[in-house]
């Protein structure tokens, strides 16, 4: 864009038509992914500091393209989002994660919780509840076994808090994604009938790198023990970094040290080992 007289003038560089037409071809491809059944859950799993077990695990979507080979989310995630996709797809995951839960359940090889990330546009369907309490009937799992991670976005959004405690009243654990990188207030989290609240990977892994991030770590896991909510923080990458979370009382830490996110075989061999 240029400016002239005042105006925005804006050219539709090669650049920025090549950037639409990717952008339109992952929104093509994206619509055949869920019945082609190229979506999958990866998990990743939450270690309890104190204990060293673990005590959760984390669904991250991988997208198996036929012909790209695995497409991280940072990929797609935004494009769902924007055409609406996110809405199926989301309920897939929801899904797929509960079927999974229940399967490793009812195989002795895992039973703890998963965590379920929601999208903010998927949160504010008006069957968001129903859906959840459908899919935990029809998987026979306990509301407790699932955790959603809701954004701080939801904030900005109207009903949210009978929402949330509607969920709550159900059995099913919140907890708030990447706290402390969007718009939530005090007044929010005072509000917000969650367990738990995540510290995103980006303070973690560059807490010696960027100077202000041991802070806000330190002042996030003040704040929920003050509020008597647990702590999981996210991208923990070295045993210094470890030591550090350690030293504040930080419950769960999940991150590469441990293990990056896993396909579902892969998770029960290293829950195995
Ligand atoms: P998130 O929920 O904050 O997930 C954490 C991200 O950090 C994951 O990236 C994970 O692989 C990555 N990570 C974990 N430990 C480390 C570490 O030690 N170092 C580094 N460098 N990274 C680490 P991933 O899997 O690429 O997912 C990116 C984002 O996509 C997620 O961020 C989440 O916002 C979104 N996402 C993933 N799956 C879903 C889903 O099923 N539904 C929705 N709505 N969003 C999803
Ligand atoms: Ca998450
Ligand atoms: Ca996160």
């Amino acid at each position: 864009c240029a400016k002239e007289k005042g105006k925005d003038i804006c050219f539709f560089c090669p650049r920025m038509r090549a950037a639409l037409h990717s952008k339109i071809e992952v929104a093509f491809e994206l619509q055949q992914a869920l019945p082609n059944q190229e979506l999958a859950l990866y998990y990743q799993p939450q270690v309890n500091i104190a204990t060293g077990e673990v005590g959760g695990v984390e669904a991250l979507m991988r997208w198996q393209h036929p012909k790209k080979g695995l497409i991280l989310p940072g990929e797609f995630i935004s494009i769902a989002e924007e055409t609406d996709l996110i809405i199926p797809i989301g309920k897939w995951v929801i899904y797929e994660a509960c079927r999974q839960n229940k399967e490793w359940r009812e195989q002795g090889s895992y039973n703890g919780k998963i965590s379920i990330n929601i999208s903010p546009k998927q949160f504010m369907q008006d069957d968001f509840v129903i859906y959840v309490q459908e899919v935990l009937a029809r998987t026979k799992l306990d509301p407790s076994d699932i955790e959603l991670e809701i954004t701080e976005s939801l904030y900005l959004e109207e009903g949210i808090y009978s929402k949330l405690e509607q969920l709550r009243q159900l059995g099913v654990q919140l907890s708030i994604d990447d706290f402390g990188t969007g718009y939530a207030s005090f007044q929010y989290l005072k509000r917000c009938p969650v367990h738990a609240v995540k510290i995103a990977p980006q303070f973690v892994m560059n807490m010696d790198k960027e100077e202000p991030n041991k802070s806000i770590i330190s002042l996030i896991t003040a704040l929920a023990e003050e509020l008597q909510l647990q702590t999981i923080a996210e991208g923990v990458e070295t045993k210094e970094q470890l030591s550090f979370l350690e030293s504040l009382n930080c419950a769960y830490v999940q991150g590469y040290f441990f293990s990056p996110p896993l396909p579902p075989e892969e998770l029960i061999s290293f829950l195995k080992s």
